[in-house]
């Protein structure tokens, strides 16, 4: 179970466990005056962050790339990198169930893979 404001649905503890503490955080202290109209409900922790999340990953990942000048991987760099993810346990269907993201062979920008700015949550690339 993970606590959902009633008001937003935003899941602060699935950004959390998604590698965002400060993000997390921010969004946390930035809604504590809806907390009062809107309390926290309890609700079952699904497998992959809610779409608020993986909007709100995407959004930042987007910033962080365009604040270093939009670098990207070679194909092989994403080769390499796909490969870790292939063989981890939170990969389905192309998805990390961690953070919510894209990780494929494709060189595009919806690929997490291809963002050089960009890491795994669980540290293993
Ligand atoms: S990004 Fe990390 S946690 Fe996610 S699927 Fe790849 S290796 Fe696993």
């Amino acid at each position: 179970m993970v606590n959902q404001c009633a008001g937003l649905g935003l899941l602060v503890e699935q950004m959390e466990a998604a590698g965002q503490p400060e993000a997390a955080a921010a969004l946390k202290a930035s809604h504590e005056k809806c907390l009062a109209d809107h309390p926290l409900v309890e609700v079952p922790k699904s497998e992959s962050p809610s779409l608020v999340i993986r909007t709100w990953n995407f959004g930042s990942a987007l910033i962080r790339w365009g604040g270093a000048g939009f670098p990207t991987r070679s194909k092989r760099e994403i080769s390499k990198l796909l490969k870790i993810c292939q063989s981890c346990e939170h990969l389905k269907e192309n998805v990390c169930t961690k953070c919510g993201c894209q990780c494929n062979e494709k060189e595009q920008v919806m690929n997490k893979l291809a963002l050089k700015t960009e890491h795994c949550p669980e540290k293993k690339w």
